[in-house]
């Protein structure tokens, strides 16, 4: 097993590492599809694990996704997979049965979720669904690596810790804005909005948007009235599923005084999952106390 996972990380690096290098004989190449599952490991992992995420460009739409050869190899070489799933990252299906007979746990968001196609895939906007993947990720840890389940256990709990004042501010949040109007460029957003309680109108454009489609002139007519005539308390931009459309609707909002709160699809580089997410929930929380219907 060790000489193989060292080969593992060799690749994953891009370095060459002998097998018996006893600085890395315990590390086991993790890759997540997206980039907020994979600094999620990298919290429950430690120092030890080489971890590495796909998608990760925060100028990329992940919609859109297609894989390179990069990818290929990095999959083939990895002992935990973690993936969203529900057709949010097909390539990574495609790319788990393409290297079969490989010794490793594969993670998929959207079974734990109990979500499948055509469900909203942005499980990570879900306040509850995050300790849920923590929980399973730690689990595929300490089942790699039992002689160090005290160590897992340890980052889990500070995890939990870490992830708990997102609980807390979403539940104040709630107490607040319980059905307050808002809209939204993208669904990325959707999960997070249900649990503040937000009524969030035109899904879809949302739709449409997500999917690279042209959601139809009524969709479009209905999403600049809610702007133009005030129906909405503030308008979530998604700035990296944007499309020239959506541009448009922000920059009506801005024209109407409308608020835009912008809202990333994965993890911007430099953060954690509960400074990111923190700081959306802190913009949307000064956006809908400044507005008014
Ligand atoms: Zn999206």
């Amino acid at each position: 097993m060790i000489p193989i996972r060292s080969r593992v990380v060799a690749v994953l690096l891009g370095v060459a590492m002998s097998p018996s290098d006893p600085l890395h004989a315990a590390t086991l190449g993790v890759v997540a599809a997206e980039n907020m599952y994979a600094d999620v490991v990298a919290q429950l992992a430690g120092p030890d694990v080489a971890v590495v995420s796909v998608l990760n460009n925060p100028a990329q739409d992940p919609h859109l996704f297609e894989v390179n050869a990069a990818t290929v190899m990095r999959v083939a070489g990895a002992g935990l997979v973690v993936y969203n799933g529900a057709e949010y990252d097909p390539w990574m299906t495609k790319l788990l049965s393409a290297t079969p007979g490989i010794d490793r746990r594969v993670i998929v968001a959207a079974d734990l979720a109990r979500k499948s196609a055509g469900d909203n895939p942005h499980f990570w906007y879900d306040p509850t669904f995050m300790p849920v993947m923590a929980n399973a990720i730690a689990a595929a840890l300490i089942d790699r690596d039992p002689d160090a389940r005290a160590a897992y256990e340890a980052r889990l709990k500070v995890f939990d810790e870490a992830t708990a004042p997102l609980t807390a501010k979403v539940a104040a949040m709630r107490a607040k804005y319980s059905g307050v109007p808002v809209t939204a460029t993208e669904p990325v957003f959707d999960y997070m909005a249900r649990a503040i309680g937000l009524q969030m109108r035109n899904p879809a454009f949302q739709l449409a948007v997500m999917n690279d489609t042209e959601p139809s002139a009524r969709d479009v007519a209905a999403f600049e009235d809610d702007l133009k005539n005030h129906k909405v308390r503030a308008l979530l931009f998604n700035i990296q599923a944007a499309s020239p459309l959506s541009r448009r609707m922000q920059q009506i909002a801005e024209e109407a005084k409308v608020p835009v709160v912008e809202i990333s699809e994965t993890e911007p580089p430099g953060m954690h999952y509960q400074d990111w997410i923190a700081a959306e929930l802190d913009a949307l929380d000064v956006a809908l106390s400044g507005s008014r219907p």
